[in-house]
């Protein structure tokens, strides 16, 4: 690692943000290593898109600063940041009126950059689709083929971290399933170090190596998946647990 350069790729430091009376986001501090996968789960409402959205600037925080790998985000010129962060939403879709190579280029064109044909078949290829996508328009594709269009993009300008806030929450089980591994897989083989937002504890528990759980704008539990399955991380935290393990109960209860 060069001089400089620190091991943690983000730092939240006493982050807090209000929308009138609510307290979105009240005092977080954690700290991000740089190749890990860490889910942030919470109910709706606790925070998690506002915390994640003061990464790259979407919302400034009122007090406390974010640090990507060292540096202070609100130093950084917007498109320069935005591009060494990859953002897959759930809501912000795919632009209707262009094509998927044009969606998948618009992060490095924002910021100046124009990339090729050839790149573009090369992350399609990442998410498993082939190179005769790049012409369609984002109508002529699945939910889930969407999807891993909105992940393509997010990586085009070769992030060196991956936000996700709730990005397969629209799509069917087996899809989902599919598309998570496939982040995981991305995440280990492009050495990326990725924040999950979702809601699906048991998503959470399989795909992330820790799990923060947050509650009314603050980090209340912050625990590896087999801690929290063993009982780790406070009532809020175990709320969430307790939902998948009575389903993979009740689920046994059906075997002969
Ligand atoms: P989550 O992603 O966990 O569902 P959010 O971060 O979206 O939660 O929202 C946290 C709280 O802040 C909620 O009470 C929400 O209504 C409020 N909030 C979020 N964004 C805005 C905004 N732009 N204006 C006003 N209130 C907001
Ligand atoms: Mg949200």
């Amino acid at each position: 690692m060069a001089k400089g350069e620190t091991d943690t790729a983000l730092r939240f430091e006493g982050v807090s943000k209000r929308f009138g009376s609510v307290r979105a986001v009240d005092d977080v501090s954690i700290d991000i290593a740089r190749g890990s996968f860490v889910a942030l789960v919470g109910a709706s409402g606790s925070g998690k898109s506002t915390l994640m959205k003061t990464v790259n600037r979407l919302v400034v925080p009122d007090s406390g600063r974010v640090l990507l790998r060292g540096e202070d985000v609100a130093s950084l010129p917007p498109a320069k940041l935005r591009r060494r962060i990859g953002y897959v939403f759930q809501s912000i879709g795919l632009f209707p009126h262009m094509t998927v190579a044009e969606n998948i280029g618009i992060i490095p064109r924002l910021a100046g950059d124009r990339i090729g044909s050839d790149r573009i078949a090369e992350l399609l290829e990442l998410v498993e689709l082939d190179g005769s996508y790049a012409t369609r328009m984002p109508s002529e594709l699945s939910g889930g083929q969407r999807q891993r269009i909105g992940v393509a993009r997010a990586l085009a300008g070769d992030p060196v971290l991956l936000l996700l806030d709730e990005p397969f929450g629209a799509l069917d089980p087996v899809t989902r399933d599919q598309l998570g591994e496939r982040v995981r897989k991305l995440h280990r083989d492009l050495d990326l170090t990725s924040v999950m937002v979702t809601h699906d504890m048991a998503e959470a528990l399989l795909l992330a190596d820790r799990v923060l759980v947050m509650d009314g704008g603050r980090v209340v539990a912050d625990e590896e998946p087999r801690a929290l399955v063993n009982g780790a991380g406070g009532a809020v935290a175990q709320g969430f647990v307790a939902v998948p393990r009575a389903q993979a109960e009740r689920l046994a209860e059906l075997e002969i």
